[in-house]
């Protein structure tokens, strides 16, 4: 007989995994708190947008809905860094032809659902968990709308309820697992830059801007319609903080002297300001990921992070695709597959937060220093003379399949080593020539 599974939440994550469990043969039932978004008519470009790299892609196409989500993802192939006088600076992310890409969160989510349901899951929304029993495989979910609760009875289940999951709170809560989220002392807000006439997009359409500046910045990325999505990236208190943006003044001048590109084609900048909310960032750490073979977390409800490597969703994506080959290789034994699953990906969660720690100081800070620019130069050339000694971190992260664990391990390494490097009499003027690559082999 078909084993019968329960999903808890139907975004992102959730929806990718229901769609790989029906084409592994199980009855797949969702339940969702939200209503189902799809019965709105839905905006592209009015929520974040998000970096979908080579190990989301990986998950999709094993999925076999690759070409689907291309209909959607915008090719991003640089950084380009705005200073205070709104200079830019160029920073390719690869080798020619290596991209990210941007996708809208609602559109991709939207789709995801979709696809799962084609495929055959069922979806249930305005479900929300309120109760798990984990020895009797059985989740009681109360409807948002009509208050009536139900329980649920499955062969297991899976949460992936997101950073603030009811699924995991129930384990920590039963089972005393070990549970703590740390939240930054940056908070974030998001602003919309507006296409342009026509549609046209006012900056370069296939390119992450960045306006870095220090202990704070803003960054870009572009929505199907033309216009872009904004983040602010700022301290909740002190100097450029959120705390001293309270008035339209304060707000305009903030923006007029920091980002003075970026406030001449955003026309309601102090109305988007009141309007959109101001989030906290932070980042979730609980352990073990299961409990027996009644229950698996994935995706935010398990490891949950900040956004600087643009890492969140592709993680969650490459849980999925862990979860089905794991099942394959295991010939669909569930105890032995969540434990594992817990014991393998938990290292992999803990080096995507780091890495996504390590990521903000980069992208606020190092991406406006020339000396960062002429590392990741060097880099670049010795990677592609010695490809089989050298990974740039970014490629590791983004382009390829490493464990996040084991790029972050490697990453802290060749950090040490281009400290070396960089101590060079003259690097600036040195860098491109032989002696440099010598240097770089002898200590490699
Ligand atoms: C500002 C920002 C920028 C980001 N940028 C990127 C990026 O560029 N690239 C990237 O890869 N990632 C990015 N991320 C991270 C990414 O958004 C998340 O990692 C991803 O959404 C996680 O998917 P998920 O399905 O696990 O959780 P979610 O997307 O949060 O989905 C969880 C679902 O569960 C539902 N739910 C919650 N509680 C219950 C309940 N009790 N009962 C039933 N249903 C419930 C929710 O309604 C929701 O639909 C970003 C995140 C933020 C905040």
């Amino acid at each position: 007989m078909k084993k019968e599974i329960t999903i808890v939440g139907a975004g992102l994550v959730g929806s990718l995994c229901s769609l790989y469990m029906t084409r592994r043969g199980y009855i797949v039932n969702v339940f969702e708190r939200r209503k189902d978004l799809r019965s709105e008519i839905i905006t592209a470009g009015k929520s974040i947008n998000l970096a979908l790299s080579n190990r989301g892609w990986t998950a999709l196409k094993k999925a076999g809905v690759e070409s689907e989500v291309k209909k959607i993802a915008i090719p991003v192939y640089k950084r380009v860094m705005h200073d205070e006088k709104g200079n830019l600076t160029n920073q390719p992310y690869g080798n020619e032809g290596q991209c990210i890409y941007s996708v809208s969160r609602v559109l991709m989510n939207l789709l995801m659902m979709d696809l799962a349901e084609k495929n055959g899951a069922n979806l249930n929304f305005n479900e929300k968990c309120i109760d798990v029993d984990f020895n009797k495989n059985q989740i009681k979910f109360e409807n948002t709308l009509t208050k009536k609760r139900k329980s649920i009875n499955s062969d297991f289940i899976i949460g992936a309820d997101g950073a603030f999951s009811n699924v995991r709170k129930q384990m920590v809560d039963k089972y005393n697992h070990h549970y703590e989220y740390n939240e930054i002392d940056h908070d974030y807000k998001e602003l919309l830059i507006p296409a342009g006439k026509n549609g046209c997009y006012l900056m370069e359409k296939n390119a992450l801007h960045i306006w870095p500046r220090g202990e704070f910045m803003l960054m870009a990325l572009a929505n199907l319609d033309g216009s872009f999505t904004c983040t602010l990236f700022a301290p909740k208190k002190g100097k450029n903080s959120f705390e001293g943006l309270n008035n339209k003044k304060e707000v305009e001048n903030y923006f007029k002297s920091l980002f003075p590109d970026f406030f001449e084609i955003v026309p309601n900048l102090y109305e988007q300001w009141q309007t959109n909310p101001t989030s906290n960032l932070g980042i979730i750490r609980t352990y073990p990921w299961h409990v027996k073979d009644s229950t698996l977390l994935i995706g935010d409800s398990a490891h949950a992070t900040v956004p600087f490597y643009g890492q969140g969703m592709n993680c969650g994506f490459e849980d999925c695709r862990i979860l089905d080959e794991l099942l394959e290789k295991n010939n669909e034994d569930i105890n032995k597959c969540f434990k594992i699953f817990s014991e393998i990906r938990k290292p992999n969660g803990d080096g995507l937060q780091d890495l996504s720690m390590h990521n903000f100081i980069v992208m606020r800070d190092k991406t406006a220093d020339p000396m960062f620019l002429i590392q990741k130069k060097i880099e670049k050339k010795f990677s592609n003379l010695y490809p089989k000694k050298w990974t740039p971190l970014y490629s590791m992260v983004s382009f390829s399949n490493i464990s996040y664990a084991e790029a972050w391990k490697i990453g802290m390494k060749q950090e040490k080593l281009m400290e070396e490097v960089m101590k060079t009499k003259n690097i600036e003027k040195v860098w491109n020539t032989d002696e440099i690559m010598q240097k770089m082999l002898f200590l490699v």
